[in-house]
């Protein structure tokens, strides 16, 4: 069974799958996708973005280097860089006193329901 780490890494491949694959089978997001991709599963992490049209196009050029109207998992890959290190900044906002390190709940409150589902679906082994 994978780790959570493994999990969560898996999951955003299997997530850019889901989408990558909608129109035309190919293994990129045009901007049809790449908008459904941001409105379903980044809705707390995007949401100023996900009220403006304009701001999730300017996402898409700015992530999209080779310049194919498209992305690439790679491409992709560099949002999630981006989110994550965006999310680990804004849970210390919370909580940073004196020299505790502490994490506030960033930006989604669902770090349970992430937990839960860690490993479950990938099969389950019980007696
Ligand atoms: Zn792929
Ligand atoms: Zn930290």
């Amino acid at each position: 069974m994978p780790s959570l780490m493994e999990c969560s890494i898996n999951n955003v491949i299997k997530i850019f799958h889901q989408y990558s694959r909608q129109e035309a089978h190919t293994d990129r997001l045009n901007q049809n996708e790449f908008k459904e991709l941001v409105q379903k599963e980044l809705p707390n992490f995007l949401q100023k973005e996900n009220r403006n049209e304009a701001a999730i196009k300017e996402i898409l050029e700015d992530l999209d280097t080779s310049g194919d109207k498209q992305l690439s998992f790679e491409e992709f890959a560099m949002l999630v860089a981006k989110l994550t290190e965006a999310a680990h900044e804004e849970m210390h906002k919370d909580g940073h006193r004196g020299h505790d390190h502490q994490h506030g709940k960033g930006f989604g409150e669902s770090r349970g329901s992430c937990q839960s589902q860690g490993g479950q679906s990938q099969g389950g082994h019980s007696h």
